[in-house]
């Protein structure tokens, strides 16, 4: 029987010696506790639910892959095995770990639950959504935003796993365009209704849902937005403190069209839901949705750089023992450089992904915690490099581990197949990849744009620049800041010095060299943290160092590789485009 937390011994060093726990301790427990306590009760927890997960969670996630979402007369429902998990995780305590201790919760600090995460998604990536989508996020946008009403109505419930709810936003049409939502909400006599549709709805079969919809008539793009609470039932004739059953009396508030059949994440029920005249109530104020929204995708885009960590950990264990005992040309696979190298870059990969998830939750509690503006910048820094990182590197983990399987990795026998079907869904949800790498890269330009003079002086970012390390990290940090230069040369040869001087903004012509690049410039970038975060670990964790320098390496020769693409120019890109919007402005005969 495995324990996620304690057969981990990379992950109980980070536990032990990387995280600044005297920071983090009073953060949630207050300035009077005793910070070797609450650790030690907190390495405890951590103990008991790698005991569950590495036992029972992981002995049941064939099984919840291979039944998938169950299908019957039109209703949606989860399958007997993820039901087990979710009340395992509910008697134990750990589905309320992160909920304020005032509404049934533990009100641990997310540097903590980030460990939970990753080890349940190490033992079933479907658990972990469920868990997160289903009762996690609702509470957090419920707690934050939600009135006194609200909070006693859904918190206490959520902890205890009675009921469940999901987060709505996407829409056929707007998917990683938000702004184009068409969902409405419309006050009538008092109440709010939503008409609407909305698509891929994570646990979109439950209890309630938090929907986003345009709740001001005639606005456009994020403007006008609002989050609404609706139930999936009313029953006037049930006690009104807690969202209503399925009975002969309730009628169904939204429908639950269907849930899509997919060959990732296959327990976890993906729903399209219909609105029509659905009543629901306002969470948060009128016009602030798109304020409500970004924050709870912040926060689940390290979510699923988390969730990554834990795919990328369950595949790199499976590899290391698979390749320890196959033996071909009389030695263990192991031993041949090429495989030997592989599993050094994935154990790279892990590690790295681990110390960037753990500096990314330590800020994000200093943040929830009123933190200064420049720590919510250093954490605004990282949450696309996390969701990026966790996402696209993770997926050559788990390729790399099926290629180290040979021919038993397309076997379903073996459990290395569904970490690959399951890392494929990462680049897609909580933004895809290249909304993450224009999220990054137009921050990014924004600190260039006003602070030229940062390209000059180490840069490209605060946080980068004031790293002090030299070798292959100073060497990729350099080659990442002459390909920003030559990109902004570019820009001011083309919109003149005013632009480049900040005194006026570049226009989506001028910046579409840094769009094309940006997810070349974000892995690069996200290439250079994971360096720097792992260099500093080292500076703690001497054992650390090995990876640590295998980590700036790494960096080095992918800033060479995607600084090359860049200079190289756009290879016939903007030509092509340019031909498409013509073709789409010329009205067809
Ligand atoms: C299993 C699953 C679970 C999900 N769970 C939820 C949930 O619980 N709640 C919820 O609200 N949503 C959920 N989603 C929706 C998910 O967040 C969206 O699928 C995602 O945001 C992408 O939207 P889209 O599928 O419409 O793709 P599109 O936005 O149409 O994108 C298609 C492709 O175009 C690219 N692209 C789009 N715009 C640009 C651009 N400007 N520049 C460069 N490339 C671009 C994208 O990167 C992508 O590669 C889920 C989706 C899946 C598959």
């Amino acid at each position: 029987m495995a324990n996620y937390f304690l057969d981990n011994p990379d992950l109980v060093t980070t536990f032990d010696r990387d995280v600044r726990w005297d920071e983090i301790v009073p953060l949630s427990e207050g300035p009077d506790a005793n910070v070797a306590d609450t650790v030690s009760t907190w390495r405890e927890v951590l103990s008991v639910a790698g005991e569950y997960f590495g036992s029972e969670v992981a002995k049941r996630a064939r099984e919840v892959d291979e039944l998938g979402v169950i299908r019957d007369n039109g209703r949606v429902s989860l399958s007997e095995p993820l039901r087990q998990n979710i009340k395992g995780l509910a008697e134990l305590g750990l589905v309320g770990l992160s909920f304020p201790k005032e509404y049934g919760g533990s009100g641990l600090p997310f540097t903590v639950t980030a460990f939970v995460i990753e080890m349940l998604a190490r033992a079933c990536a479907s658990t972990m959504i469920q868990n997160g989508i289903a009762y996690t996020a609702p509470a957090a946008m419920i707690y934050r935003d939600g009135d006194d009403e609200q909070k006693e109505r859904y918190l206490p419930a959520l902890a205890r796993g009675e009921i469940s709810g999901a987060v709505a936003m996407t829409e056929p049409e707007a998917g990683s365009d938000v702004g184009n939502l068409s969902t409405t909400a419309t006050l009538r006599d008092g109440c709010w209704f939503l008409d609407g549709r909305k698509q891929f709805i994570s646990a979109g079969n439950g209890d309630f849902v938090v929907v986003l919809a345009r709740a001001i008539p005639g606005s456009k793009g994020l403007e006008g937005l609002a989050l609404f609470v609706a139930d999936h039932w009313i029953d006037d004739t049930a006690d009104p403190s807690r969202p209503a059953r399925e009975t002969a009396g309730a009628r169904e508030n939204y429908k639950v069209e269907r849930a899509e059949h997919k060959f990732t994440i296959r327990g976890s029920p993906t729903c399209s839901l219909v609105f029509e005249g659905t009543r629901a109530v306002p969470l948060g104020k009128i016009g602030e949705g798109w304020r409500g929204i970004t924050r709870f995708m912040n926060e689940s885009r390290i979510g699923v750089g988390i969730q990554g960590l834990g795919i990328a950990q369950a595949a790199l264990a499976a590899a290391q023992d698979y390749a320890a005992r196959r033996v071909q040309m009389d030695k263990p696979i192991r031993e041949h450089p090429m495989i030997a190298e592989m599993l050094m870059e994935m154990e790279t990969t892990v590690a790295g992904c681990r110390a960037l998830v753990v500096e990314a939750a330590a800020l994000q509690d200093a943040v929830m915690h009123g933190a200064d503006e420049r720590t919510a910048w250093r954490l605004r820094e990282l949450t696309p490099l996390v969701k990026w990182y966790g996402s696209e590197e993770v997926v050559r983990v788990c390729r790399s581990a099926l290629q180290i399987f040979g021919g038993y990795g397309v076997v379903t026998e073996y459990e290395i197949e569904r970490h690959m079907r399951d890392v494929l869904i990462l680049p897609i949800y909580e933004g895809t990849s290249q909304i993450q790498s224009l999220m990054a890269v137009r921050d990014l330009m924004r600190v260039i744009l006003r602070h030229p003079a940062s390209l000059l002086r180490g840069g490209p970012t605060p946080m980068l620049g004031r790293a002090r390390f030299g070798g292959d990290f100073a060497a990729a940090r350099g080659t990442l800041v002459g390909s920003l230069r030559g990109l902004i040369a570019g820009m001011a040869r083309r919109g003149g010095l005013a632009l480049v001087r900040g005194r006026r903004q570049p226009t989506e012509d001028e910046i579409r060299p840094f769009m094309l690049h940006a997810e070349r410039i974000t892995e690069t970038l996200a290439h250079l943290h994971v360096a720097r975060s792992l260099l500093e670990q080292a500076a703690r964790v001497p054992e650390r160092r090995a990876v640590a320098d295998r980590a700036a390496r790494r960096a080095r020769i992918v800033a060479k590789r995607n600084a090359e693409a860049i200079a190289s120019g756009d290879g016939g890109v903007f030509a092509r485009v340019d031909e498409w919007a013509r073709e789409r402005a010329t009205p067809s005969r």
